[in-house]
């Protein structure tokens, strides 16, 4: 790629997007369009000289606008949050689709090189995380499928999209699924924040209170791997620049198997508290057990994520802090702009 090729990021207002806008102005990137139906000053971030656009991305004329002249779109726009809100908001998930059918016909009308598209873990046969003691789950375990409802399907139709384009059209699509990013400038409040964030300000705000306790939701057992931010971005980057990895899905998460309940300890650890623990069996938790195999992405790629969930929840934590300080003080936070 020029360092003058349009690159359009979609869910720029977002936690991933936000940071993936970042992450190419910092390579030398000088033609980034960024686009969320956010209002502007509800973006959790805002990177200097790149063209912000506010505008709905589930309708098609909007995503003809912001396609035009790119070489690489990044689709990364969704209505989403965490277990607390998928499991509620299962049509607002499954619109979502609107985004990922307008944005890959843009992308493919405006002759764009490459077409990058988020999927989720969320999208793997849910029958196979019954047991938090799980085994890893491999690409091929999302057929025959069972997604999650709601989101995960609609994960998985965007993903035969995707697939579809590039055998019927030529269209150079990539397709990551995530599993459990989280971060500095993410939801951390709210009902769409996840696990790592809502557990570090349960810890911020029992310390702050003096109630020494926490609710976990669920019996805590369940387990999870967790991919801080950073490598979710080397690793969109070196995915949508691999050409072994056309059109065909590849995990993109943390191998580092978690329980919630330990979670819990590392944040505690970090905050410098103990506190006690309830659970709340009747809250959504989402499936027992997931982690992510990695042996496809380190074939291809010779990598695959590996800051731990040490190294990611203490800058985690801290920037939450922060936040949650500058809210004390009146402040503005990314949950209460503009
Ligand atoms: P996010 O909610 O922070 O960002 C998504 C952004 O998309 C939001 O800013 C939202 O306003 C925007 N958006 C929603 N509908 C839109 C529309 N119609 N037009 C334009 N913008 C719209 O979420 P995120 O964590 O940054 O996730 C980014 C992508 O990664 C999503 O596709 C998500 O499904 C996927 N993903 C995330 C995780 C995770 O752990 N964060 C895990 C699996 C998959």
């Amino acid at each position: 790629m020029n360092k003058e090729d349009l690159i359009v990021v979609g869910g720029a207002g977002g936690f991933i997007g936000g940071a993936l806008v970042r992450y190419f102005k910092n390579k030398g990137f000088s033609r980034i369009r960024a686009i969320d139906k956010k209002p502007l000053p509800y973006w959790y971030q805002k990177t200097p000289g790149v063209e912000n656009l506010c505008l709905d991305l589930s309708f098609r004329a909007n995503c003809e606008k912001v396609c035009e002249g790119a070489v690489e779109v990044y689709n990364l726009a969704a209505d989403m949050g965490g277990m607390g809100f998928i499991e509620r908001f299962r049509v607002e998930c499954l619109r979502s689709v609107l985004i990922n059918t307008h944005m890959i016909e843009a992308a493919y009308r405006a002759g764009a090189e490459r077409y990058f598209f988020s999927s989720s873990a969320c999208a793997y046969n849910v029958e196979l995380q019954k047991d938090p003691n799980v085994r890893a789950l491999k690409e091929s375990d999302a057929y025959p499928a069972m997604a999650e409802r709601g989101y995960g399907w609609e994960k998985l139709v965007s993903e035969m999209f995707c697939q579809e384009y590039w055998a019927e059209r030529r269209l150079k699509t990539f397709i990551a699924r995530f599993h459990n990013v989280y971060g500095p400038w993410g939801t951390w409040d709210g009902g769409r924040e996840k696990a790592p964030a809502a557990i570090c300000r349960k810890v911020i705000e029992a310390k702050d209170s003096g109630d020494h306790a926490i609710e976990i939701w669920g019996d805590g057992h369940q387990t999870r791997s967790f991919m801080y931010i950073d490598d979710c971005l080397k690793g969109i980057d070196a995915i949508t620049h691999c050409d072994e990895l056309i059109a065909t899905p590849v995990n993109l998460g943390s191998s580092e198997l978690i329980s919630i309940n330990d979670l819990v300890s590392v944040a505690e650890q970090i905050g410098g508290v103990s506190l006690e623990r309830t659970y709340n069996l009747e809250a959504p938790q989402g499936v027992a057990g997931r982690n992510s195999d990695n042996t496809f992405i380190k074939q291809v790629l010779g990598w695959e994520p590996s800051i731990t969930i040490r190294e990611g929840l203490m800058p985690t934590y801290q920037w939450i802090e922060q936040q949650f300080r500058d809210r004390q003080a009146g402040k503005k936070t990314v949950e209460d702009l503009p």
